[in-house]
């Protein structure tokens, strides 16, 4: 990973090599952080971030469940996110902001213990590399982690020992990517990703009751669906719906639109479907900004 030059640490700009925290951060015992992760775009008018307070909103939305203390207003974070693109001197980037706990004393409580917060920005363009066209996929043999246990909407840190689990297994057996079911056998998502199968025409996704992070891909994903005249249902999906689609695809920040070609050795296609793609061509125009009906999706760096 190429580093960049600075990471915002609770209110100021601190060296890539200095941005450090205590071996006893609580964070790092006991999975108390809740995290975002957006990207920053190149645009024709410069770098862009997308949906910046769409993740805010989420990150704070968390906060609020979990009880931990935001030292900074949503307009802080956001303009010290546009300050750090600026300062690395980057057109495009991978951002990720994280609320931890941090150094105060062992045990696990939070209360009196301090909240830090830092936005990290990361140089990475595809997640899926060169398999970015087209990946393969297992159902995973671990469970997606209920809303009982702990939230599966909140974007908190102890969620991804679950998606650890399932994305090792899935490598281990020579898959890309690992999908997870509930409790009750639903699909509900990949380890970082929302999904969608296409059926008859038709975009279907699981509904947000089926453990699955409120995506801002999958939202945005279902927006552009609407525009484009394509019909959109949110209901519970079986494993088998998965072997039988037209198309599928996973969709998220980092991953952006990847369209999936075989789930568990059942192929789908030799390439991403012709819906699958067309969505995938105008969701890359509309983060791009060379699609004014949502313009408004993007915050500029430079205002
Ligand atoms: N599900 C999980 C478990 C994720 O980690 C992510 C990535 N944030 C997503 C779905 C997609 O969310 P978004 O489109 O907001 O990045």
């Amino acid at each position: 990973m190429k580093e960049l030059s600075k990471i915002w640490m609770n209110g100021k700009f601190v060296d890539w090599k200095n941005a450090k925290i205590h071996i006893l951060t609580h964070a790092l015992h006991y999975g108390t952080a809740i995290f975002e992760g957006m990207r920053c775009y190149d645009t024709p008018q410069g770098p862009a971030i997308f949906r910046m307070d769409d993740h805010y909103k989420r990150f704070f939305q968390g906060s609020k469940s979990y009880q931990f203390d935001v030292n900074f207003t949503m307009d802080q974070l956001k303009d010290a996110t546009r300050q750090l693109v600026l300062k690395n001197k980057v057109r495009s980037c991978y951002i990720r902001p994280i609320l931890y706990v941090g150094y105060a004393s062992i045990g696990i409580s939070i209360v009196d213990k301090p909240f830090d917060v830092a936005i990290i920005p990361v140089d990475f363009t595809k997640y899926f590399g060169d398999k970015a066209d087209g990946i393969s996929c297992s159902i995973s043999s671990w469970r997606r982690i209920s809303a009982n246990i702990l939230s599966p909407h909140v974007k908190a840190s102890a969620n991804y020992l679950n998606s650890v689990l399932a994305k090792r297994e899935a490598l281990n057996s020579g898959y890309d990517e690992a999908v997870m079911l509930t409790q009750d056998g639903h699909v509900s998502e990949g380890t970082g990703e929302n999904v969608f199968i296409i059926q008859n025409g038709v975009l279907v996704t699981p509904p947000l009751y089926d453990g699955v992070l409120a995506g801002i891909t999958r939202q945005t994903v279902m927006e552009l669906a609407y525009e484009m005249d394509i019909p959109v249902r949110e209901r519970p999906i079986l494993r088998d719906e998965l072997y039988s689609a037209e198309e599928m695809f996973l969709c998220g920040t980092a991953a952006e639109i990847t369209p999936v070609l075989n789930v568990d050795q059942r192929k789908i296609g030799d390439e991403a479907g012709p819906l699958t793609k067309k969505i995938r061509e105008t969701y890359f125009d509309v983060v791009r900004g060379k699609d004014e009906r949502f313009i408004r999706w993007l915050d500029f760096v430079h205002k």
